[in-house]
């Protein structure tokens, strides 16, 4: 975020794979994994980058949806999926504040649907009105945030709802502003600015893919402890196996945030606490207590803020495994 290193989404758009974008998607997945992992890039842009192979790939995975774990299969250019997805819209973008503090002023993009329905959603206007706000242009948006970075951003924020449905878009949106610096009157360096993809972690394995090597950051939620309190409230299947595969997968780029719920500290705190103790003890952790109340008449056992007594149980946890 100080501009001492290229971003990742610029290797991967100087990463020439030389592949045959025509090729089928087993091929174009081949060539992608091997490439993947190295760190090799010229000083030229080329017409089949690694980000370009990329974007190939989520353009065919948006006609048989699998970005997140629900795989819906769904053509979304004909119907949208569970999420309520399909062209990609984002309800506002602005610099954020409230974020971490390692990441603000944070370019946030707040794209709308989602792939949870959860009971308690905090976002609710966002997330269950896909339809609504602007069309995600991917140049249009290459603009703004080239915009933004000239006016201070220090990254650039992939948040919704959730913003696994709009993949394939983030993916042209970064090829767009990589683009840019063909342009004279802009200035390169402020189109180095780090990618933060900011999500629920329930994406496919094929999506983890396709994320990784270009997004710098993760800003994952890990909400649910098991299953069951996942299907409650979310309603999501295999939860835990999912979220924990990409948390694994990023975790030398991660940080994450567990929201602490009423009456949920010893099925769900505890084990998430326990977990990164053990898996990924040297990750950024937020406890976060913001829960508010909404909308859950019906489920009377989390119609209440977290109390005192929650909160300090909550910390006493994460410290005692000097998470925090
Ligand atoms: S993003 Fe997930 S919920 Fe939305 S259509 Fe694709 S697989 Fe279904």
């Amino acid at each position: 975020m100080q501009a001492e290193l290229l971003p990742l989404y610029r290797k991967a758009q100087l990463t020439e794979t030389h592949a045959d974008l025509s090729a089928s998607t087993e091929e174009l997945w081949q060539i992608h994994d091997r490439f993947a992992k190295g760190d090799r890039h010229s000083d030229f842009v080329s017409t089949s980058s690694l980000l370009d192979l990329k974007i190939e790939i989520a353009q065919r995975m948006f006609h048989n949806c699998h970005f997140c774990e629900r795989r819906c299969q769904t053509n979304r250019a004909e119907k949208p999926g569970f999420c309520g997805v399909r062209e990609s819209k984002y309800s506002s973008e602005f610099l954020h504040y409230g974020e971490e503090r390692e990441l603000v002023p944070s370019h946030t993009i707040f794209f709308t649907g989602c792939t949870f329905k959860c009971v308690f959603c905090q976002n609710w206007d966002i997330a269950r009105h896909p339809n609504a706000g602007t069309i995600s242009d991917p140049q249009a948006l290459a603009r703004r945030i080239y915009a933004r970075s000239v006016a201070g951003s220090r990254n650039v924020n992939w948040v919704g709802g959730d913003p696994t449905p709009h993949i394939g878009k983030i993916l042209e949106t970064m090829r767009g502003l990589a683009m840019l610096e063909r342009e004279s009157m802009v200035d390169a360096r402020f189109l180095n600015i780090p990618m933060v993809f900011n999500s629920n972690a329930y994406y496919s394995a094929e999506a983890c893919k396709l994320l990784d090597g270009v997004i710098d950051v993760y800003l994952s939620d890990f909400k649910y402890g098991n299953d069951a309190c996942a299907h409650r409230y979310s309603n999501v299947e295999n939860y835990v196996e999912t979220v924990t595969r990409n948390l694994l997968v990023s975790k030398d780029r991660l940080m994450m945030r567990h929201l602490v719920m009423p009456g949920h500290i010893r099925c769900c705190t505890e084990p998430i606490v326990a977990w990164v103790r053990e898996n990924a003890p040297d990750v950024k952790f937020n406890l976060m207590f913001q829960y508010a109340p909404h909308n859950v008449v019906d489920y009377p056992e989390i119609n209440r803020f977290v109390s005192d007594i929650e909160r300090r149980e909550a910390l006493n946890i994460a410290k005692s495994l000097n998470l925090i």
